[in-house]
């Protein structure tokens, strides 16, 4: 998964760190962000090829909203929403929204990475068909 960037955005610091680590290990470009605000900020200054997004985050918009900002400004931008079971419902929205996939939390580290590993594969066959 060398030279791919992957945004992630949580409001769970450790959940954060771990994951960005994790990546890191594997030579992913992974940035980690706590709310849907400071992944508007971000995604103004560089592009990432996957975003993991939480769905409920504390502050002004939460992860579908920050979702349908990001889609609007870098549509080519694979969205993967985490979610909890209570807000499976809205993820499904979120499908409806444009996002990739969701994955329920807590998120086995395995099950993300084969999402991430499928939004790149996708973006990888239309970035050759283009
Ligand atoms: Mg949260």
């Amino acid at each position: 998964m060398q030279h791919f960037s992957i945004l992630i955005v949580d409001d769970e610091e450790d959940f954060v760190e771990t994951l960005v680590s994790r990546l890191k290990k594997r030579d992913v470009d992974a940035i980690g962000v706590r709310s849907g605000e400071e992944a508007i900020e971000y995604i103004k200054k560089k592009e990432f090829h996957v975003v993991i997004m939480d769905i409920k985050m504390p502050g002004g918009i939460d992860g579908i909203e920050a979702m349908r900002l990001i889609k609007k400004e870098h549509p080519q931008t694979e969205i993967i929403l985490l979610t909890g079971h209570a807000s499976i419902e809205t993820s499904i929205e979120g499908m409806k929204f444009g996002a990739f996939d969701y994955i329920l939390k807590p998120v086995k580290l395995e099950d993300l990475l084969k999402k991430i590993t499928s939004a790149l594969e996708k973006k990888k066959m239309q970035d050759e068909n283009r």
